[in-house]
């Protein structure tokens, strides 16, 4: 009777193409018998018996190669940082449909994203759920278009705070967030979303509502141009935002129009000072329409983060890509864990052999 089960395993587990598995089943088969004592002569009296066994072993072996056929974890993969500008009627460079960005989100949840802050990714705590892929949802120039709200307060359910805010009731098994990068002290309709009136109210709901508002500079300042005005352009940014969250620290950067001032300042844009007030940054994102290396990756580089651009076709095009891409990053599910394929070992930035445990395969 072993040799028997121990065949039909050993068939299955090769027309599976999962030779680990014959042996999972194989000595599970055989401690099995030997925990029931099972004899032959029993199965012979008790077909019911065995058929349950065959059963049983079905299902395992149909729950294991689902669970195989998923994603194998990646956290050397890439993944995509977006960038949203304007939310409104007609695409553009930057400006996405109303129907674009819903569309968006509906796609991130089919291609099994998890959508994470820019802090997350300052202090590398990618926690997502196993096989899911993290992504960040960035929202640049603090438009009208991206949070408005009407006479009675309501929040227009066409900006995209009013999208995010339908998608996330419709979706509750969708962690959705998004992170702002804001241009406090820039003309009318950029100024801290418009609506001078109702700025601390939309500051205040977007802290509450698991949101997070980054720096984008003081008016959208060219910073190759304005050089030596780099710390007065982010700590006059911080300042204004204070006025109306007076503990909120902006701690990550994008880059106005991706463009960087020479290389003998970009250590402005981590650190400085401007009239006694000091400023640190964790990340400074660019624009440069590529997807972002994995913050574990020797190549992952804090002043020249990578984003993406969402405007039509690109965007669509980009989350099909890296919701079936192999160089995607996919989550072990595990944040103490780095699990990363064999061949990729070399990738790995060595600092985290030590913080992290990692696990090759
Ligand atoms: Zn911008």
């Amino acid at each position: 009777m072993i040799f028997f089960v121990v065949f039909v395993c050993f068939s299955l587990s090769v027309l599976c193409g999962l030779s680990f598995l014959f042996n999972l089943m194989t000595l599970s088969a055989i401690g099995g018998l030997k925990f029931l004592d099972l004899q032959e002569s029993y199965f012979k009296k008790n077909g019911i018996m065995f058929k349950k066994i065959i059963q049983l072993y079905i299902i395992s072996l149909l729950i294991t190669v689902s669970i195989y056929s998923e994603s194998q974890p990646n956290e050397l993969g890439k993944f995509l940082i977006i960038t949203y500008h304007v939310i409104g009627e007609k695409d553009s460079a930057y400006t996405r449909t109303i129907q674009g960005f819903k569309d968006d989100l509906a796609l991130l949840k089919k291609g099994n994203f998890y959508p994470l802050k820019i802090s997350d990714l300052e202090k590398r705590n990618l926690n997502v759920p196993r096989g899911k892929r993290p992504v960040f949802i960035t929202l640049d120039d603090s438009s009208q278009s991206q949070f408005d709200l009407d006479e009675k307060g309501n929040i227009n359910p066409d900006c995209a705070v009013g999208i995010m805010e339908d998608f996330k009731m419709k979706n509750p098994d969708f962690s959705l967030t998004a992170t702002f990068f804001i241009l406090p002290g820039a003309k009318h309709p950029n100024n801290l979303f418009g609506q001078e009136k109702l700025t601390a109210k939309k500051l205040d709901f977007l802290v509450k509502n698991n949101y997070e508002i980054q720096n984008h500079t003081l008016w959208h300042a060219n910073l190759k141009k304005y050089r030596d005005k780099i710390e007065e352009q982010i700590v006059e940014s911080q300042k204004l935002l204070n006025k109306y969250l007076p503990d909120y620290k902006m701690t990550s950067l994008a880059m106005p129009f991706g463009i960087y001032p020479p290389k003998d300042y970009e250590s402005k844009l981590i650190a400085g000072k401007h009239k006694g007030v000091e400023y640190k940054h964790n990340l400074v994102f660019d624009y440069s329409n590529r997807a972002s290396f994995s913050p574990y990756d020797k190549e992952f580089d804090p002043i020249h983060v990578r984003r993406v651009q969402a405007f039509k076709d690109n965007i669509e095009k980009m989350i099909q890509k890296y919701s079936e891409s192999n160089d995607a990053y996919v989550s072990d599910g595990d944040v103490n864990t780095l699990t990363i394929p064999k061949k990729l070992e070399e990738k790995l930035n060595p600092k985290y052999k030590e913080k992290l445990k990692v696990v090759s395969y």
